[in-house]
């Protein structure tokens, strides 16, 4: 086969790790040998090893006792704990509008986007899962959104909503989806921020905007994720269940 050239003007063109001062130096501080240091420069992405959360991990009673201080907010810690429960009576998700993901309120049949400043047909499931956690030290509650609950669940909300929408009365209503209630008793690494609400809130709960599997928090991070999960994932619920 042929290949085609579809342009040669140096606007195309693509160099790399040429002998130009910024990569000389970059590989002279050596920064390439390490994965870490090496992807921000290039996605602007934040990354999270195992370092990272040993840095800024925190018990639930570090975190309960931070969040009564005169803290920054946006200032987020980590924290290893288990899933106690999971509150039934906030719902496990939001009907948010297809355009801007807010929630949106019923209004008739339709919806109103309060953000958008119109009525919308439909609603899209979105999670918002209000998790009891507890370690060692204390307990508390963390609110686990979108993205995170469906890397943690495995199931878009979307889908849980309709696998649920097919049930014809089995289950009480108000019960939570067995996908969901299935992340009961697991233990997690969580990244939670503190906001404006924790200032002042007579209950305090933070928003987990990170959640990873606690095999993280080992030697080697990712190779072994599943059996480390499920190992110690076991064991420690089982030490630490309420009698
Ligand atoms: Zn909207």
């Amino acid at each position: 086969m042929k290949s085609p050239t579809l342009s040669s003007t140096t606007a195309s063109k693509v160099f790399l790790n040429i002998d130009i001062d910024e990569v000389l130096g970059l590989k002279k501080n050596n920064v390439w040998a390490n994965e870490s240091t090496m992807q921000p420069l290039i996605f602007q992405r934040e990354v999270i090893n195992r370092d990272t959360i040993l840095a800024g991990l925190k018990n639930v009673a570090d975190i309960l006792r931070i969040a009564t201080s005169n803290f920054e907010i946006g200032t987020s810690y980590f924290c290893h704990s288990w899933i106690y429960d999971i509150n039934k009576n906030s719902g496990w998700y939001y009907n948010s509008c297809r355009n801007c993901k807010r929630l949106i309120k019923a209004c008739g049949d339709k919806f109103w986007c309060n953000k958008c400043q119109k009525v919308v047909d439909d609603a899209v499931p979105r999670y918002r899962i209000d998790v009891g956690v507890k370690d060692d030290s204390e307990a508390t509650r963390f609110i686990i959104f979108e993205e995170e609950a469906e890397k943690t669940i495995g199931q878009s909300a979307m889908s849980v909503y309709d696998i649920e929408d097919k049930k014809e009365g089995n289950e009480s209503e108000g019960d939570l989806p067995a996908l969901i209630a299935n992340i009961i008793g697991r233990r997690y690494v969580f990244r939670v921020k503190l906001t404006e609400y924790n200032k002042t809130a007579y209950k305090q709960s933070f928003t987990a905007t990170k959640v990873f599997p606690e095999s993280y928090l080992g030697n080697d991070d990712k190779s072994q994720k599943c059996g480390n999960a499920s190992r110690s994932g076991v064991k420690d619920s089982m030490d630490v269940s309420p009698k």
